[in-house]
């Protein structure tokens, strides 16, 4: 199926086309340098900057895919979590453009999108899916026998996501926002091995599945801080690379008990810290070691992107699902066990 698909949960405006696996359009237009001068997402700025670049972003997916959107078989959106703002902005686009061309709507799952994007990547996704979601506002282990109507958390952050982490660090360190990416560059000069961070949630009685970056996070905050009483320079290289190390330790660790336990031979990871290059790395690593076979979308598909709405979508298409009401609300707390928000059915 030919599916558009348009994405305004946080502050990238996608708009990316697929026909079934195939990635046609990725438009994205993001408004990320407005927002860091405040040092994280304005959400008043975000739907503004959404309701600009809107239009001009589905032309540019359209130019870019060469089809005509009479051809679409389906308009799917982002319907949540997110920023209900811009959410909003998004599902309202979404509508119109679906009801002006007649093509059924589907209001889809952010978190999904985050896996099944990956089918853009490496092909249809083995069922069940493991995989290891990781970004700005979540961190968790999901299993899912089908990305379209079955997704089981295992485990999830009982305080900040891992993509939080990376931002609160960057901050303490005054490294701007975002700061996964910069932590990622920083640490590439580091020692991983520098300074002996916290591994949350480790311990044999803690949750194996659960994660926790607070502490982490304060350890890293306060190490910085006696290093600046003592009139010392911060080692920002050795600091990035040990926080990252000691992130990413924790979640493959886990992340492969999982496979272990669940009996899954494959690992997918996603969302925007699945970017972070040491990540993919003890991942790929560590996968081999135990004869798991992992699967990372490229760094641009982990990131919020339309494509990977659109990837959803048209597995939405693929498998029949009912399409969404003309009234599909913006979910800004849309649960990660619904894939989609289908229409209610009719009594
Ligand atoms: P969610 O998907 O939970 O709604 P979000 O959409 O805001 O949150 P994503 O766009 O998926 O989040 O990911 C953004 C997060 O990914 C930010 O916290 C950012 O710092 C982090 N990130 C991006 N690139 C990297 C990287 N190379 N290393 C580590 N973290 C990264
Ligand atoms: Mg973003
Ligand atoms: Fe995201």
């Amino acid at each position: 199926p030919l599916v558009l698909g348009i994405e305004t949960s946080c502050d990238e405006t996608g708009v990316g086309i697929v026909r079934g696996h195939t990635l046609l359009a990725d438009a994205v237009a993001s408004s990320v340098d407005t927002h860091a001068r405040f040092g994280g997402v304005v959400p008043e700025i975000a739907s503004r900057a959404h309701l600009e670049a809107m239009v001009p972003t589905i032309q540019r997916a359209l130019d870019q895919a060469g089809i005509a959107a009479s051809d679409l078989d389906g308009v799917a959106v982002t319907a949540g979590p997110g920023l209900a703002g811009a959410l909003l902005v998004g599902v309202s686009a979404a509508k119109a453009y679906a009801y002006a061309l007649g093509k059924p709507l589907y209001g889809v799952n952010h978190l999904a999108s985050h896996i099944c994007v990956d089918q853009l990547e490496h092909g249809a996704l083995p069922e069940p899916t493991m995989a290891l979601l990781v970004s700005g506002g979540h961190s968790s282990l999901l299993l899912a026998p089908d990305i379209t109507a079955d997704v089981r958390p295992l485990g999830s952050t009982i305080d900040d996501a891992a993509g939080e982490a990376f931002d609160k660090v960057a901050r303490v360190l005054n490294l701007g926002f975002p700061g996964g990416p910069v932590i990622d560059k920083y640490a590439k000069e580091g020692d991983p091995d520098a300074i002996a961070f916290p591994r949350g949630l480790t311990g044999p009685r803690d949750a194996p599945y659960d994660f926790s970056f607070s502490g982490l996070k304060t350890a890293v905050a306060r190490w910085i801080e006696a290093r600046r009483n003592a009139g010392e320079e911060v080692p920002v290289a050795d600091v990035s690379a040990s926080f990252q190390e000691a992130v990413t330790d924790v979640l493959t660790r886990k992340a492969l008990r999982a496979c272990r336990d669940e009996g899954v031979d494959h690992l997918m990871i996603g969302g925007g810290v699945a970017a972070n290059s040491r990540l993919r790395a003890m991942a790929e690593e560590r996968c081999a070691a135990a004869g798991i076979t992992l699967r990372v979308p490229r760094p641009k598909l982990c990131t919020d992107n339309g494509a990977m709405v659109a990837a959803l979508g048209a597995e939405m298409v693929a498998r029949n699902r009912a399409a969404s009401a003309w009234d599909l609300p913006a979910d800004s707390s849309l649960p990660v066990t619904e894939p989609h928000v289908p229409a209610p059915s009719p009594h």
